[in-house]
């Protein structure tokens, strides 16, 4: 397992054919590049976790997921990476019978999976059960699903500290909002950030997300979720034909489940209104400036790589 190397996470500038010319620029933010399986936000969402579960002298940590989580193999590879066990509370118990691919690499990297119910799955923040799995599994650090905690929280702003002011919008996808919320509390507010929601009415995470971001910061922020696909996890054609083609004319691959749904939202809106709301009053020139965040992700397309061309 290669070690984590945040210095590889570059921007890099797309293609300006991809993007219509009244754009100063589009680029994004490779978080991709940092490491193959604890990639992208993943990797800051978990890095304060494992030292913290580690600074208190945990022997190991458990987390949540489903049978694709990102969250679970990444928290698997680098609790290795740490010498911490791990322990992996799968959403499910029909997926003990059907490994997926992330599942069997989950257990390469030496997590223990547990397969529970979604009834019980849905206790994953009820402090009662939280203490009952504890005493089973050896008092483990508990990381919730997705890495959504303060610590999570705060290495979502590692990844602003990435981010040039000299951007007017940053786009992200969602999932849990945690990258989203510690983006909005660590970005100038000044800087437009977008959310893309990969899920049905993902405009539901609105009412968290206002709760959790500071209130000097609680502006500037958009939710979007028309760009879904038929919902989480899902795509069509179009979706495929739109990866490939992004990796033709730019050579960055991205995921089917998230990066894919917000650049293809992100295109959308370079051709319409959004990004023309910073133009100079002078010249009527548009000076905005997009960055967009890839978050990673890419084992998510195991299940569709005979029709990818990378
Ligand atoms: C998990 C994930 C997200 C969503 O991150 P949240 O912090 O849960 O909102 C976005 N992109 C990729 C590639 C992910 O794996």
């Amino acid at each position: 397992m290669a070690i984590i190397d945040e210095s590889k996470a570059i921007i890099q500038p797309l293609n300006p054919d991809w993007h219509p010319s009244d754009l100063r620029g589009i680029d994004m933010l490779r978080l991709d590049l940092i490491n193959p399986v604890i990639s992208g936000n993943k990797w800051y969402k978990l890095k304060y976790n494992l030292q913290h579960a580690l600074g208190a002298g945990y022997r190991s940590v458990l987390t949540f997921g489903g049978a694709y989580s990102n969250h679970l193999i990444a928290t698997a590879a680098a609790a290795k990476e740490r010498g911490l066990k791990c322990i992996g509370i799968v959403r499910g118990t029909y997926a003990e019978n059907e490994l997926t691919p992330t599942l069997k690499n989950c257990i390469e990297y030496g997590m223990h999976l547990v397969f529970v119910s979604r009834e019980d799955y849905a206790k994953k923040d009820d402090g009662l059960w939280l203490q009952e799995i504890s005493t089973q599994f050896d008092e483990p650090f508990i990381i919730p699903e997705g890495g959504a905690n303060e610590l999570g929280r705060r290495g979502a702003e590692d990844i602003a500290a990435m981010i040039p002011a000299s951007y007017t919008h940053v786009c992200v996808s969602i999932g849990t909002a945690t990258t989203f919320i510690g983006l909005r509390n660590a970005l100038p507010a000044s800087q437009q950030l977008l959310g893309f929601a990969p899920m049905k009415n993902g405009i539901y995470l609105e009412e968290e997300i206002s709760k959790k971001v500071l209130r000097e910061k609680n502006d500037n922020w958009q939710l979007l979720d028309k760009w879904h696909f038929g919902g989480f996890g899902k795509y069509n054609e179009d979706l495929v034909k739109f990866m490939n083609d992004f990796y033709k004319i730019n050579g960055i691959p991205l995921d089917m489940v998230y990066t894919a749904k917000m650049m293809y939202g992100t295109r959308s809106l370079s051709f319409g209104e959004p990004f023309k709301i910073n133009k100079c009053e002078d010249s009527g020139e548009a000076l905005a400036s997009v960055l967009c965040i890839h978050t990673g992700g890419l084992q998510g397309n195991d299940t569709i790589k005979d029709k990818l061309n990378y």
